[in-house]
């Protein structure tokens, strides 16, 4: 007879995402040759015929079939697409690149950067391994493994059986973090809360308007030319975020929601054709001509290293005000509508490097937030704390832990900016350095303990020293990865928050670092 301590210990917490996303028929996997290998971005297999758009795949799928989209690269427009398709391949990208974040987010199959591909978009098609692909063919990916084959693999579902629940609450006894999950969407909260998280870790509130329906008001934001225009296009955002964000607290029962300032990539978010060009302008009554000086003047050579997160709280301060007043407004709804809840929205800014620079959109914050608060008559608290992903915010942490009120590791960025590697292209290059055995694994995918640790470490003990009762959370994708779960138990975090899917092996990890102490 084993002790449930030894059961929890005896499972491989990688193991359940076999239990979690369909996988192929075992005998017919079997007898299968890869014909090419990309990053296993989102587990789960996959089979259907080749679409090479967006439209394609919601077409498709709406006259009965399955299809895999084939993308060199995925940007906010695929998303209606990309949930359409069963899985999803690329060409570039990397573990944290928006292709493998998002399809890890919807639970969805994903392989990505397979350098090997010769993609020709415009013709609809591709070679790999030897063979020319059209739109039509049917093709299997695993995300699990980044295996792709030709032709049909039966898949089987997902089947969570009687025990996982016994075995999960067991684990939960164990462990002393909290485990969070990263959701944008009220669905997502909702699986998430089914499969355990304790809250919401990250909102990436920008991720809240890929649907086309919102794009555009977005994109008006980003295109305006005065102040003015940019306040017209955030009132007509600001009623979407703080609907969904009442829905995200309610999703959660009055567990603890952070979410986190627009932190969109530029690049990801400008319009592309020349039909979503045209329409902006039309949207924005300007000639379609200012809308491409616009795009081009907000072309940037590092887009992950420009104008993003709170920098543009900086420049822009009217979108601080607008996300404050969403978050307020939809907590103290949820609050009044809850008695007995106790709902404590914790807003956080990102890619903050600096304590004056952090100040100045928290000064913000507290301001508009007071006076909503004020306004409703009603007892509301709330916290705004900072991302960790920048490595100055690491080295200065003990600065900004005056005025955070919590820390959340995105150690996606750190990573990014610790080594250097850009998380979009550095899928190039590493493949070298494990052929040449200099890195064992992607630090992407597993935290980089020795260095990228190292300034965690650094930074809690600092933050603690300023502010012994600072939380202190990773939301990077490493917040689901088994033993970047297990350092995190070491240097003492409260939290780890990982997409929906992962939660259960958070928690079966976090247990594990517990008892193996
Ligand atoms: C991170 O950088 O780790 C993070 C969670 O933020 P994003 O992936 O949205 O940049
Ligand atoms: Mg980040």
């Amino acid at each position: 007879m084993r002790t449930e301590e030894e059961a929890v210990l005896m499972i491989d917490p990688r193991n359940l995402d076999t239990l979690l996303h369909p996988q192929f028929d075992a005998v017919a996997i079997k007898k299968a040759k890869p014909i090419g290998r990309g990053l296993a971005a989102s587990p789960g297999a996959a089979c259907g015929k080749i679409v090479f758009t967006a439209a394609d795949a919601k077409e498709w799928k709406k006259a009965g079939e399955k299809v895999v989209l084939v993308r060199l690269e995925t940007s906010p427009e695929d998303i209606e697409g990309m949930k359409a398709a069963e899985g999803i391949l690329t060409v570039r990208g990397g573990m944290t690149s928006h292709a493998a974040v998002v399809a890890r987010g919807m639970g969805e199959c994903c392989v990505s950067g397979c350098q090997e591909i010769v993609m020709d978009e415009e013709n609809k098609t591709f070679t790999l391994g030897g063979k020319a692909f059209k739109e039509g063919d049917w093709l299997s990916i695993d995300g699990s493994t980044g295996n792709i084959y030709d032709g049909v693999i039966p898949t089987v579902d997902a089947s969570i059986v009687g025990e996982f629940g016994r075995i999960m609450m067991w684990a939960d006894k164990f462990r002393k973090l909290k485990v969070r999950t990263n959701a944008d969407t009220p669905r997502d909260a909702k699986k998430a809360r089914e499969l355990g998280a304790e809250g919401i870790g990250l909102c990436r509130t920008e991720h809240m308007f890929f649907s086309q329906s919102r794009i555009m008001s977005f994109r008006q934001m980003i295109c305006s030319d005065t102040v003015e225009e940019r306040r017209i296009a955030l009132a007509k955002i600001l009623p979407y975020q703080q609907d969904d964000f009442e829905q995200l607290f309610e999703a959660l029962d009055g567990q603890p929601v952070t979410i986190r300032f627009l932190d969109p990539p530029l690049h990801e978010f400008v319009p592309h054709t020349e039909d979503e060009i045209a329409l902006l302008a039309k949207s924005m009554h300007k000639p379609i001509s200012r809308i491409k000086d616009i795009i081009d003047s907000l072309h940037e050579f590092n887009p992950m290293m420009g104008h993003r997160g709170c920098r543009l709280c900086v420049t822009y301060p009217e979108i601080a005000v607008m996300q404050t007043k969403a978050v307020i407004r939809a907590a103290i709804n949820v609050q009044k509508k809850h008695k007995g809840w106790n709902v404590k929205p914790e807003i956080m800014i990102p890619l903050t490097g600096d304590l004056k620079e952090f100040k100045f959109v928290k000064d913000i914050v507290v301001h508009v937030a007071n006076e909503e608060i004020q306004a409703a008559e009603i007892k509301l608290n709330y916290e705004v704390g900072t991302m960790i992903e920048v490595p100055r915010a690491a080295l200065c942490a003990g600065e900004i832990a005056e005025e955070a009120e919590f820390f959340c590791f995105g150690t996606n960025d750190l990573t990014q900016m610790t080594f250097g590697f850009s998380r979009d292209d550095a899928g190039k290059f590493l493949g070298a350095y494990y052929d040449q055995k200099i890195f064992e694994n992607d630090p992407f995918a597993k935290l980089d303990q020795v260095g990228v640790g190292k300034l965690m470490k650094m930074a809690v003990a600092d933050g603690k020293a300023t502010r012994p009762k600072i939380h202190c959370g990773i939301c990077g994708e490493h917040g689901g990865d088994p033993t970047s779960v297990e350092f995190c138990h070491r240097i003492g975090l409260n939290y780890v928050s990982c997409s929906p899917y992962r939660v259960p092996i958070a928690r079966l990890a976090a247990a594990q670092a517990a008892l193996r102490k």
